[in-house]
């Protein structure tokens, strides 16, 4: 026993004689000759590896079973043609997709995301992120996303309603609540999430939780819609308090006025924090020294109907819009908190972010950096943390969300707000455990992939080969 037992540590820990060493770039070169144009895909899938190529070659008993190739590519993915009827009866089309990328801890989950730039390479990339980021939450979920190059903007409630029945039409067989179970994101929120649930329920004549971020009257959970936000803003005060610092008083830029930012804001003002910015796809506002809470207000109520950035200061001509702008070159911040989109820092965005004393970046959206705006803040040894892990609180909730739902009972905001803090403590330990480095400083892209891996990587060898 205590042989078996210094062996598995000896194996944990030193580099072991093995002739096939993985080399991140070579997989990823094999990956864009296999996949070519798939750009969003090679970055995610690069960024992991290379944070986990020595953890994976010290264990050669993954690259035995060809781990890093069933890990990179994902398991299925369906797509489909999604034909509905506008207002004016005329037939549309569109593209749908769900890929399932992983499902060695738990039935995939990820959520759909309706934008016109959806295609499958975001897709991979984001089902890929999924994976990683399920397992850093501790709860059972495999990793899986999906979505349509639908845009619900400037589309009637009814249009909507029938574009997420097509889209459902098609993808109900493919999900459940032990196989798949999707929820929102970009252009997917509680509406669109109750529209397709809804036809689920007819196709499949049950009524389970195959989707989360329903309505609270039908399964969903409350502190679901503030989640990621809210979330974001305990993994960052988590990554303060390692330094001795709080929100309290500090500059906080926030791209996005969607979800993610607008619930990032509203903790940030709780927490004493001032907003500087928020934007959407039209442009940027800026207020130098926070919006008050009569402005915040309104522009959550103008968000949740539809409207633009650029109405804000035809009420509050105080405030500046920017159009065609990103926040991070417009103002000095303490914290960025980008919460709009992939690849919406660039390294000369990084290199103003830095320039005007920026200390933290706590990403809410998903790969919101670029690889070469992350070189910039890890060079910098600022507190950076990646998506996967700095905005997990909104899929751990959706786990909360299913737990609920099959035990058929509803927990208190309280409790799902203490657990969703306990959470993000916990990814954060994570995170510090598998990514500090010898100085001291703290990793957590490499902290981050570390740990979502290993525990991927273990559930996918006790299975063998699949
Ligand atoms: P929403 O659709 O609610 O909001 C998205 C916001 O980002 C909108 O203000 C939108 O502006 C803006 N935006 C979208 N695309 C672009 C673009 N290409 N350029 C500039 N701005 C853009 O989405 P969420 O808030 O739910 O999601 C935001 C990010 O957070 C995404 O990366 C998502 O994957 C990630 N995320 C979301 C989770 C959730 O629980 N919702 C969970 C974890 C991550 P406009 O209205 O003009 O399009």
């Amino acid at each position: 026993m205590t042989f078996i037992l210094v062996f598995f540590v000896t194996l944990q820990n030193k580099p072991q004689k093995h002739t096939q060493l993985m080399k991140a770039s070579e997989v990823i070169a094999d990956l864009k000759r296999r996949f070519p144009n798939q750009p969003e895909y090679h970055q995610a899938v690069e960024e992991v590896l290379t944070s986990i190529e020595d953890v994976y070659n010290r264990n050669p008993q993954y690259d035995d079973y060809n781990l890093i190739d069933r890990l990179c590519i994902p398991d299925r993915i369906f797509a489909f043609r999604v034909s509905w009827l506008d207002d004016k009866g005329k037939v549309r089309n569109n593209m749908g997709y769900r890929v399932q990328h992983n499902n060695a801890i738990g039935p995939y989950k990820g959520g759909i995301r309706f934008h016109s730039s959806v295609n499958i390479s975001i897709l991979k990339f984001l089902a890929f992120e999924q994976t990683f980021k399920n397992s850093l939450t501790t709860l059972a979920m495999g990793g899986a996303k999906g979505g349509s190059d639908f845009s619900p903007r400037g589309k009637s409630d009814k249009e909507i309603m029938r574009f997420c029945q097509a889209f459902i039409s098609e993808l109900w067989r493919q999900i459940g609540p032990d196989t798949d179970v999707p929820a929102g994101d970009i252009g997917v929120g509680a509406r669109e999430v109750g529209y397709m649930y809804g036809y689920y329920k007819k196709m499949a004549r049950e009524f389970t939780g195959a989707f989360t971020g329903k309505g609270l009257g039908f399964g969903g959970s409350l502190i679901r819609p503030e989640a990621t936000g809210y979330g974001n803003c305990y993994f960052l005060q988590s990554m303060l308090a390692t330094r001795g610092l709080e929100v309290k008083g500090k500059k906080v830029a926030v791209s996005g006025a969607g979800n993610v930012a607008l619930y990032t804001t509203k903790k940030i003002m709780e927490l004493g924090g001032k907003v500087v910015s928020l934007s959407d796809s039209g442009g940027t506002v800026i207020a130098p020294e926070g919006f008050t809470k009569e402005q915040f207000d309104y522009i959550f109520e103008l968000k949740s109907y539809g409207g633009r950035m650029y109405e804000v200061p035809e009420k509050f001509p105080e405030l500046k819009y920017y159009e065609g702008q990103r926040p991070w070159k417009l103002i000095k911040c303490d914290i960025a908190m980008p919460s709009a989109t992939q690849n919406e820092i660039d390294g000369s965005d990084a290199e103003a972010l830095l320039q005007g004393g920026c200390f933290a970046v706590s990403e809410g959206a998903n790969m919101p950096s670029t690889p070469e705006a992350v070189h910039k803040f890890i060079d910098a040894k600022i507190l950076y943390a990646p998506g996967k892990a700095a905005n997990a609180g909104g899929v751990a909730t959706s786990g909360l969300e299913m737990a609920q739902n099959s035990q058929k009972l509803s927990w208190s905001a309280e409790e799902v707000d203490q657990k969703l803090h306990d959470i993000m403590k916990n990814i954060h330990e994570k995170c510090v455990e598998y990514g500090k480095e010898k100085d001291g400083y703290v990793n957590y892209v490499r902290g981050a992939n570390v740990a979502g891996f290993i525990k991927v990587a273990d559930a996918m060898m006790a299975q063998g080969v699949l």
